[in-house]
């Protein structure tokens, strides 16, 4: 399992350019925790996620895993210190098998007997995408695809992982498959998992934790049996 991983994000304020996006936003999440991150369309989930992968300059505040400030670093650099992000749409290389895909995942990582390891281990953890590993990309249902995203993210063996509407175009069993295989990789790796999605039932069903932004601010910040019983912040802020 992962050393470490506790994620603090404070005060993190985030545009492009013409007005904040995200406005001075902090939460925590502790080493193994899997925190959803919830909120309508629009409320900053995925730039959120982009400031922690690097993608996106941070106007003020700061983001430090295991008391390390993550500012200095370039994306591929905090992909080496730990952080993985597993975007939302179509990150699978259709022309490469499932097999390529995992391998590019690990490429820099390990080589040799150790990435056999690594591929191994994700497809003890997925069987489904063991049966399809001479598949091309293409030829995958929409959440073999996801399942594929989420077992190359595993391969550089991170110790955050971040996910962008991993059930996004899923039907409902897939969905459910898919959050329980997320738990248990989650909970065998140790992994810090910050969870961005509009499915809010599904993502509380597997979160420790629920943080709910609207527009651009934390307006919820509680376990994620309290959200989900909390009828008032439902209908106001989740849509149900
Ligand atoms: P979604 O579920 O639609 O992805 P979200 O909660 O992830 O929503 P963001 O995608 O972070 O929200 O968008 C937050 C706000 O930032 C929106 O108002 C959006 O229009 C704006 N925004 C996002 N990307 C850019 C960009 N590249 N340039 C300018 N504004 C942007």
């Amino acid at each position: 399992p992962a050393e470490g991983g506790a994620l603090d994000i404070g005060g993190l304020t985030v545009g492009y350019g013409g007005a904040p996006v995200l406005h001075e936003v902090g939460f925590a999440l502790a080493p193994g925790e899997v925190v959803a991150l919830l909120g309508a369309n629009g409320a900053g989930k995925t730039t959120l996620l982009r400031a922690l992968a690097g993608l996106v300059p941070v106007a003020s505040g700061s983001i430090t895993l295991d008391g390390d400030d993550l500012a200095p670093l370039r994306t591929e650099d905090r992909a080496r210190r730990g952080i993985a992000l597993v975007p939302d749409g179509q990150s699978v290389v259709a022309e490469l098998t499932v097999d390529e895909n995992l391998r590019l995942g690990g490429l820099w990582r390990h080589r040799g007997a150790a990435r056999e390891r690594a591929v191994a281990a994700v497809y003890d953890l997925f069987e489904p995408l063991a049966r399809r590993r001479a598949s091309a990309g293409h030829q995958l249902s929409g959440g073999e695809r996801q399942m594929l995203a989420l077992g190359r993210a595993l391969m550089a063996e991170p110790i955050v992982l971040a996910l962008d509407e991993p059930s996004l175009g899923l039907a409902p069993l897939v969905v459910a498959h898919l959050m329980g295989t997320l738990r248990d990789a989650a909970a065998s790796r140790g992994l810090t998992v910050l969870l961005a999605e509009q499915n809010v039932t599904s993502a509380l069903s597997i979160a420790d934790r629920g943080v709910v932004l609207d527009l651009g601010r934390v307006v919820a910040d509680a376990p994620a049996a309290a959200l989900a019983a909390d009828e008032t912040l439902r209908h106001a802020y989740l849509g149900f």
